[in-house]
């Protein structure tokens, strides 16, 4: 069904109609710190199917449920172990998702049959005015067709959904850039899923301890969206490490003798090394370098033929979620 998609500023008239809605069965994008997310209420089986048929998305990739800071999370889990709560206390409202053992109130399609259900409670202040309006939990993977770049701007949801939904709340650009980290709290010690904003460190120094999971060969992956190929910008891409940012350069001009259009994505310090006419410059720090990656590989792609990015020096903290990023980003 192709319908009219509109941009909104979130107010009383706009949070209404998303309600109208959400209640009807219809999904909404709406704005959150990391990335903006495509909303349904988590209780309709079919509205959470819906979400999946809308963006494409494989239907063994889970949801994560999005609530108000107010809301009961013991109505939607089974368990809350005593570490979560100190991370609740530290971390939220904010970038961090928490998965539980589910009660199964939920919908079972969000978690695609799974026992357990991911929790997030964003800081966003436009999400938060859109979860205290519906006072609903609130299914919601990013607002983007599956496998391209996750979207951080109103427009970026309209280039991909246009004509798939009603409503964009528009909340300006979001501010954390890349995706929530996914913690598994499900066993004694909590072990990072997905990289995010909230680094293991820091989760490790609240609590004690926190691993990271790797997975192994032949094992059923435990975060099953980090089984698929994500973040593609719609066109060519090619990343070299920092030790070989020579030779991006040299390739990046190869290239453009050949008359294609191509640029360089590298953080601050390589572009002053080697400025390159043609730059997706990332920025100076991880937090820059974090809220400007997707809209950078959103430029590119409307730019440029082919993107030859170079990996920054620094890579742990928060770099572990962007290089994370990248890599899947650059196939
Ligand atoms: P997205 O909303 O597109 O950022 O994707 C949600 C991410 O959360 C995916 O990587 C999922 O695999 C992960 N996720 C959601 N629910 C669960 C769950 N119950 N257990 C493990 N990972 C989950
Ligand atoms: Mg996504």
């Amino acid at each position: 069904m192709i319908m009219e998609t509109q941009i909104l500023e979130i107010d009383e008239r706009s949070l209404a109609l998303s309600k109208k809605i959400i209640l009807s069965g219809g999904a909404v994008a709406f704005p959150t710190e990391t990335v903006y997310g495509l909303g349904a209420n988590a209780f309709d089986d079919n509205a959470v199917k819906n979400i999946f048929a809308i963006k494409g998305r494989p239907s063994d990739n889970p949801l994560i449920v999005h609530v108000h800071s107010g809301y009961n999370l013991s109505s939607l889990v089974s368990y809350i172990p005593e570490y979560t709560k100190l991370l609740s206390k530290a971390f939220l409202p904010g970038p961090l998702t928490m998965v539980y053992r589910s009660c199964n109130k939920v919908s079972p399609a969000v978690s695609c049959g799974l026992d357990t259900l991911a929790v997030r409670i964003p800081s966003h202040k436009g999400a938060q005015q859109f979860l205290k309006y519906l006072d609903l939990p609130i299914a919601a993977p990013s607002a983007n067709i599956s496998k391209h770049v996750s979207p951080v701007t109103a427009r970026h949801v309209y280039d991909d959904l246009k004509g798939r939904i009603e409503v964009i709340l528009d909340g300006g650009k979001c501010e954390g850039g890349i995706e929530s980290t996914v913690l598994d709290c499900t066993g004694d010690i909590p072990c990072v899923l997905r990289s995010g904003l909230v680094t293991a460190d820091m989760i490790a120094q609240v609590v004690g301890e926190c691993h990271e999971y790797v997975m192994k060969d032949g094992e059923k992956v435990r975060s099953p969206g980090m089984k698929y190929k994500h973040y593609s910008p719609n066109c060519q891409t090619i990343l070299f490490e920092y030790s070989d940012r020579a030779k991006a350069f040299a390739e990046y001009k190869e290239l453009k003798s050949q008359g294609k259009r191509a640029v360089i994505m590298c953080d601050n310090s390589v572009y002053e090394e080697l400025k390159p006419q043609d730059v997706l410059n990332l920025g100076k720090d991880e937090r820059e370098m974090a809220a400007n990656l997707y809209d950078k590989l959103r430029e590119g792609e409307r730019i440029a033929d082919i993107i030859v990015a170079v990996a920054p020096l620094k890579q742990d903290g928060v770099m572990v979620g962007v290089m994370n990023r990248m890599r899947k980003a650059f196939g």
